[in-house]
């Protein structure tokens, strides 16, 4: 098994490094055993990462970093119940290809495919589409290596809660080593991107919801003209997708680079710049396979926060980003990503027990992103809003409680799988364990 020392470790958007003692690249299960096992017994502590695409302090470690990189691929396909079983490092555009050759695909997934599929269980990644859970909810079972080296098999049979905690935990029940996905017979969609103008936009918003399979918009700062984007299926057979992506590459990263660093070395042009690229939208009508469409390539680095509020609030709290930004003329030029996620019962996930629409805030790489995060996040607090897991929040333990009916059985019920806490590092612990009521 591969194994490095001094290695220094950062995230995608840099807010996040560390210098763990050990990393290592188990390439079998029992690798992965034998690493929690001496773990276990040496009193270290663990960590996992899977593409280290969350912007938070999930992953940081001075300890032990475990990478299951070398542990991906599918395993087993069941065609009756369609589904399939793959290792945890799978990453999610290994996985659609896969699949593809397979004639599946994963019914919903985020805007980009770079994540593992493990990372993007652990912390709730979404895509759009209101009738669409989460990723998480397309899981059937998991199987995790839990402290002591021991294998947990959970499915909604055996242990339906600790399968319902385990879902979205935050690599806090151990490593996950295997998967089992339902899938979906591999569909064409119908792909629109549009301009409307923000005012048509709200008067149509809930038709724009439930008309469409998946649907989001992006709403540029100080812009009267609102991206829609759209994706329906379709009995149109697949069209080569080159040029839409071409398209994609110039406009959306190599255009919008160099319109970045001209925001970064002058912020008061933000303003001007969010409006011109409202202008410069790519409109685009393609049909091409669903897993070929909902992935886009970030080639800009950005910081990002996201908040899931209940879905009945969208429209007020749209409103109110929109004139607060006006007010305070924050110099921000990327767009706001809405979107739309079913409801699930998955314990710490955003869309717990509600139909959620997401709000997604974006800072260029370098430029100051505090002040106009905190008071974007007052006001989805207002809206009761729940924070992505992976992306910047400010919440405390006492918030989370508040948030979660679950919160303290969670607790109870991670501290079964993992007593001595070695898969809790130091942001873990501050987040769920800094109260009083939980007993540690
Ligand atoms: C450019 C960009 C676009 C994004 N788009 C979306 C989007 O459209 N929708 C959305 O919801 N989110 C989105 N995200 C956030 C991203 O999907 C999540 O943060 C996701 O967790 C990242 O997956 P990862 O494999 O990089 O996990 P990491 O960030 O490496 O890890 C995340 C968590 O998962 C745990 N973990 C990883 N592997 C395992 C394992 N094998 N066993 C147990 N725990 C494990 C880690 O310990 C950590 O707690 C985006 C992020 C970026 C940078």
């Amino acid at each position: 098994m591969k194994q490095l020392q001094n290695y220094k470790w950062r995230n995608w958007s840099s807010t996040s490094n560390c210098s763990p003692e050990r990393m290592y690249y188990p390439s079998s299960i029992h690798d992965v055993v034998a690493i929690v096992e001496a773990a276990t017994k040496n009193h270290k502590k663990i960590r996992v990462v899977g593409a280290g695409h969350s912007f938070t302090n999930l992953v940081m470690t001075e300890e032990w970093l475990v990478s299951l990189d070398n542990l991906t691929g599918v395993k087993e396909v069941d065609d009756n119940n369609h589904t399939v079983t793959v290792y945890g490092g799978t990453r999610l555009y290994d996985l659609s290809k896969a699949l593809e050759k397979l004639g599946y695909a994963q019914e919903n997934l985020g805007d980009i495919n770079l994540q593992s599929i493990a990372g993007a269980i652990s912390t709730g990644t979404h895509g759009t589409g209101i009738q669409f859970g989460s990723i998480p909810t397309q899981v059937k079972e998991l199987t995790f290596v839990t402290a002591g080296g021991n294998l947990l098999t959970l499915n909604e049979e055996n242990n339906v809660e600790l399968f319902k905690a385990s879902l979205v935990s935050l690599g806090m029940f151990g490593i996950i080593i295997e998967v089992k996905l339902q899938v979906v017979p591999s569909p064409v969609y119908r792909y629109i991107s549009d301009h409307v103008y923000y005012p048509n936009l709200l008067n149509n918003l809930d038709k724009y919801i439930l008309d469409n399979q998946h649907f989001e918009f992006f709403m540029f700062p100080y812009a009267e003209q609102v991206q829609t984007k759209t994706m329906n299926p379709t009995n149109t057979s697949p069209k080569s997708i080159k040029l839409h992506q071409w398209n994609n590459l110039i406009l959306e990263n190599y255009m919008f680079q160099a319109v970045s660093h001209l925001c970064l070395l002058t912020p008061s042009l933000s303003r001007s710049i969010s409006r011109l690229s409202a202008k410069l939208v790519n409109k685009a009508t393609i049909n091409a396979k669903s897993y070929q469409l909902f992935a886009t390539p970030r080639k800009v680095r950005f910081i990002e926060m996201e908040y899931g509020i209940p879905l009945e609030h969208f429209k007020e709290a749209i409103q109110e980003i929109r004139e607060t930004i006006v007010q305070n003329q924050y110099t921000v030029h990327f767009p706001i990503e809405c979107r739309t996620v079913k409801h699930d019962d998955i314990w710490l996930s955003p869309s717990y027990k509600r139909d959620s629409a997401y709000i997604a805030f974006h800072v260029y790489k370098g430029m100051e992103y505090r002040t106009y995060f905190r008071d974007m996040e007052t006001i989805m607090k207002k809206y009761n809003g729940r924070p992505h897991w992976g992306k910047m929040h400010q919440q405390k333990t006492k918030d989370f409680r508040k948030m979660y009916p679950k919160w303290d059985r969670f607790i109870q019920l991670r501290e079964l799988v993992d007593p001595e806490k070695i898969f809790i590092n130091r942001y873990l612990d501050e987040l769920f364990y800094n109260d009083e009521r939980v007993k540690v």
